[in-house]
């Protein structure tokens, strides 16, 4: 089992050397479109070996037997699990990296924000009761908009799986929708509030800004890799609206989003 791992990890590590040494022998450009076509490109080709790794894992599990010993089962399941977390972040930079980009379109559709948020919040009931935490979704909609609903559910995901994170067992978490009526423009207002950890004020504009994480001893016992809010940020840019955050240490954090409801008003 930990010849074959062993070859694995080297193969990979062999395969990064590779692409970096080929890139060496471009001419140093200090250009951002550089970095970001450079960060694109290894995220994409990263996918593929990844993928490989995994399911080499997934065999390697299927051919465990009774007598496999304890020790090795659970090096396979930390592996499995970091290799998991890798490619969780090989997709995010991928992501952001082409989210940088002109090419990078939104699927413009008209939807009911209040029917795509009552799926999310369903699909995260289960992982917030594992925590007992009571996760409500607070609209009196239906609320119309137009964008690309796929990003705006991930937009949701992400906020409400942090609000989950970051909340001690217990807890609570609303989202809450409404219009602002107030705006000429007219605004889709989502809040996302919980009862968690909270966010100390000198670090509340840096959680947007990739790989940035709040705290480092407390985040670092919570999973993640600081992506996840800049990427939300990238989906309320390209929608043209603004996210911001207000929240107490030891109280809770607010995740506000405003979005214009019309591309027209753009
Ligand atoms: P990740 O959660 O993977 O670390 P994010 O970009 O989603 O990355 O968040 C960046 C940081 O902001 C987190 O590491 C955490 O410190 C802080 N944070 C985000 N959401 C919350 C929240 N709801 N409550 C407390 N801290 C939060």
């Amino acid at each position: 089992i930990f010849g074959g791992l062993a070859l694995l990890f080297f193969g990979l590590a062999l395969y990064m050397s590779h692409m970096m040494s080929k890139r060496a022998m471009v001419p140093i450009v200090q250009s951002y479109t550089r970095q970001r076509e450079f960060v694109s490109d290894a995220s994409h080709e990263l996918r593929t070996p990844l993928s490989v790794m995994l399911s080499s894992i997934d065999s390697l599990e299927m051919e465990q037997t009774a007598n496999t010993d304890p020790f090795s089962r659970k090096l396979l399941v930390n592996m499995k699990d970091e290799v998991k977390r890798m490619a969780k972040l090989v997709s995010d930079l991928l992501l952001l990296a082409r989210s940088d980009t002109p090419e990078y379109k939104l699927q413009v559709d008209t939807f009911d924000v209040h029917a795509q948020s009552e799926i999310v919040v369903q699909s995260m009931k289960a992982i917030a009761a594992s925590k007992q935490i009571d996760l409500q979704l607070e609209a009196e909609g239906p609320f119309e908009m137009e964008g690309d609903v796929e990003r705006i559910k991930q937009l949701l995901y992400i906020l409400l799986d942090n609000a989950v994170k970051y909340t001690p067992s217990g807890g609570q978490v609303r989202l809450l929708l409404s219009m602002d009526a107030n705006d000429s423009n007219r605004k889709l207002v989502m809040v996302v509030e919980d009862t968690g950890i909270g966010i100390a004020e000198e670090e509340q504009k840096q959680v947007f800004h990739r790989f940035y994480r709040a705290d480092k001893s407390r985040s670092r016992q919570i999973g993640g890799h600081g992506l996840g809010l800049a990427i939300a940020k990238s989906i309320v840019d390209a929608h043209h609206g603004t996210i911001g955050v207000s929240s107490s240490l030891g109280e809770g954090s607010t995740f506000t989003v405003a979005l214009p409801i019309a591309r027209r008003h753009v």
